[in-house]
């Protein structure tokens, strides 16, 4: 990496516009100053409320992490039910759960509330958090230490655990005059009507109170917080440009460690650096039985043949091009196949434009194998790599893509899902915005204390492309 250290690239850039902090260790995590090298610079710039929330953060986790006096201090409460009197430092511990892709959205989500509420947020490792993610924070760990007296019940966390929110409101075993040393906050996309009083104001004000949150969630569920009342407003100042949620909190706080920096990086070098222009196309597929499937290729044909993201076919050049473009097109899949295709076709007929197709697939993991870590080192790797493409073809219904687009700045064409195994027409749309969507919102009004569509209320926080129940920032 030697070559790259001496590259002078002007500060705000390396900091990403003030987005990063400065100081750490580059060695450590050479991926937290070198993607710049890798990526276009983002049209996206962070206000400076959000880099000024980030430093204070900083300084906050550093005063109440893992060690600290106000920690051990916070940690005596869990001693009892409830807890008399304030101490310094509030917390949220994010509970290890699901897919690759959705992990890193609901940590994102968790972290955003952590900003809002004032909270520390804590990382429950699981199996490999600590290897896949560089430390964001300087000068203090943001991994839940190992001897945290709950850990162990994790696992068992539930919609029926004693300490779930909804489970106590259900229950009528919330007491609004004591406040509890810590709940469970269940919000799973299987969660109830009573778990999704999170989103209500009224409820944030009793839930503020208590100093330890557990959340177990495999959700982006930031655009809902966005229909919060006591948030609204401190939202639109970190994010005067709605649809950067992600793409900002993203790039702040998902660095890949140097093993999976080195899949990044010696992929990027030996396959896509010398393209003229990179295509992603991930390829997604929910159906049951082993892929590939032919209308899945249909469909990946039809799109990039419609939206002209690559060229046709056809039996015989007729004249010559000077200097060919060189297309690289990076596959992403758990099947082979895709990729195979294109690749078959691009080398038996030449394109009509004269344009010359590279087509790589990194990997093919065959299904998905969420408790190894090399499996998630490549996933990882995948989504890092699409997010340096040009241009982006997603699978709908997709995290493992939200997150490609939302760190490439890329608003993607979405493949939209197939129905009965037929490829839909059209094949694929763009996406209105870069950013994730969540797929499992509450359709509550807190104050009418009746059923709306949440997804009609504010111009910003719209139904998704991709899943109609869905919603997402614009
Ligand atoms: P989602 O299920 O598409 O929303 O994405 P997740 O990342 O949450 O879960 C899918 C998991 O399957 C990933 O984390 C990987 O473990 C695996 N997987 C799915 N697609 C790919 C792929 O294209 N490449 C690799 N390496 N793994 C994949």
């Amino acid at each position: 990496y030697s070559n790259f250290t001496t590259i002078d690239t002007n500060d705000s850039d390396k900091l990403l516009g003030g987005l990063l902090a400065n100081g750490f260790d580059e060695d450590s995590c050479l991926s937290r100053y070198q993607s710049v090298l890798y990526r276009k610079p983002s049209p996206y710039k962070p206000s400076p409320y959000l880099v000024s929330k980030l430093r204070n953060y900083e300084m906050f986790h550093k005063r109440c992490g893992p060690g600290t006096e106000s920690y051990k201090k916070a940690l005596k409460q869990l001693d009892q039910d409830h807890i008399d009197g304030y101490g310094e430092c509030k917390y949220v511990v994010w509970v290890s759960f699901s897919g690759l892709g959705n992990r890193i959205l609901s940590l994102a989500s968790v972290f955003l509330y952590a900003l809002l509420t004032h909270r520390v947020l804590l990382v429950d490792r699981g199996k490999d958090m600590d290897d896949l993610f560089c430390e964001p924070f300087p000068g203090m760990s943001w991994l839940l230490p190992l001897d945290f007296p709950l850990t162990s019940q994790f696992d068992e966390l539930n919609q029926q655990s004693s300490r779930c929110y909804g489970h106590m409101l259900k229950n009528q075993a919330i007491n609004a005059e004591k406040t509890l040393s810590h709940l469970y906050l269940h919000l799973i996309h299987d969660y109830g009507d009573h778990d999704k009083m999170f989103f209500c104001q009224e409820d944030q004000t009793l839930i503020g109170k208590v100093p330890w949150l557990i959340v177990k969630t495999d959700n982006y569920f930031v655009p809902s917080l966005w229909l919060i009342p006591g948030f609204d407003d401190e939202l639109d100042k970190l994010f005067p440009q709605k649809e950067t949620v992600f793409h900002h909190l993203g790039r702040y706080l998902f660095h890949p460690g140097n093993q999976v920096w080195g899949l990044v990086t010696r992929y990027y070098e030996a396959y896509l650096s010398h393209a003229d222009e990179k295509i992603g196309i991930q390829v997604r597929v929910f159906d049951v039985g082993a892929g590939p499937f032919q209308h899945v290729m249909d469909q990946i044909s039809a799109c990039t043949r419609k939206e002209k993201l690559l060229p046709e076919v056809v039996e015989e050049r007729s004249h010559q091009v000077k200097t060919p473009k060189l297309k690289a097109v990076l596959v992403t899949s758990l099947s082979s196949g895709y990729s195979e295709n294109l690749k078959s076709m691009y080398w038996e007929y030449p394109t009509s434009t004269g344009e010359i197709i590279g087509v790589h697939q990194p990997s093919q993991e065959g299904y998905q194998q969420t408790e190894k870590k090399m499996h998630n080192g490549k996933a990882l790797a995948e989504m890092y790599l699409l997010s340096m493409t040009d241009n982006l073809v997603t699978s709908a219904w997709s995290t493992f893509g939200y997150v490609a687009q939302g760190l490439g700045g890329l608003k993607p064409w979405i493949l939209f899902k197939p129905e009965n195994r037929t490829a839909p027409d059209p094949a694929c749309g763009r996406a209105m915005s870069m950013e994730p969507c969540f797929h499992a919102p509450p359709f509550y009004d807190c104050k009418a204390k009746t059923g709306i569509d949440t997804g009609k209320l504010v111009p910003h926080v719209r139904h998704c492309e991709d899943m109609s129940w869905g919603l997402k920032l614009v």
